[in-house]
């Protein structure tokens, strides 16, 4: 049932909290096959950014799939409703001025770019980074044996494999993991902020 009886109550506005804080909240959107390496660089990055002392978090299946979204499955319904609530998340921790790094397979563009909408709605910024492997390397790579399941049929819906991946036509970050190390691809992604004046 949807709530019609919420009121929003006057509080501190995005840009007083950012003056406060003195960090701007965005989110850096990781997409990607299973083990291109989002989560690694992802992680890379997010100690990175503390080490600046720059507010981030990231949101990932761990704390996301196993908590908030631990009644969805990887049929396509579920997976619009997963990224839904991930962005809607991400554009929370935004809001409060923090770097949210969101790190999931995310593989429909009509979601990724609903979160894009969403954020910019909202006048935040997003950095989709969209983390390119070929699918032979990921597999090779396999650090959960799970391209292996998904080749012995165990895995429904794997991405990759037997589920689409739509790769991103104009990401802001294009990471080619297979050529870049964890540190270039931390570096990549550090330079673009920079250089766009959110750092
Ligand atoms: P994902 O989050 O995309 O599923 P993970 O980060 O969990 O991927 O796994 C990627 C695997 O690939 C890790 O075992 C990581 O050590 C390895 N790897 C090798 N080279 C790279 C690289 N340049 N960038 C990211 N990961 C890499």
């Amino acid at each position: 049932m949807v709530a019609t009886n919420i009121t929003w109550h006057a509080g501190l506005t995005h840009d007083e909290r950012v003056e406060l804080t003195g960090q701007k909240g965005l989110t850096i959107w990781f997409t990607g096959l299973s083990a291109s390496g989002k989560s690694t660089i992802a992680t890379a990055l997010e100690q990175y950014l503390l080490q600046q002392k720059l507010f981030s978090y990231r949101l990932d299946g761990d704390n996301v799939r196993f908590g908030l979204n631990k009644d969805l499955g990887f049929s396509e319904k579920d997976r619009n409703e997963n990224i839904r609530r991930i962005s809607e998340v991400a554009k929370l921790f935004a809001d409060s001025s923090v770097i949210a790094l969101t790190s999931f397979i995310s593989p429909y563009r009509a979601d990724r770019d609903q979160a894009r909408k969403l954020h910019e709605a909202g006048n935040l910024p997003f950095v989709e980074v969209y983390v390119d492997v070929p699918i032979e390397v990921a597999e090779q790579r396999d650090p959960k044996g799970l391209y292996k399941k998904a080749r012995a049929g165990e895995i429904p819906e794997f991405t990759g494999i037997s589920a689409p991946y739509e790769a991103p036509e104009k990401p802001e970050i294009h990471i080619r993991s297979d050529k870049v190390s964890v540190e270039g691809a931390v570096k990549q992604i550090a330079d673009y902020l920079s250089q766009n004046g959110f750092l």
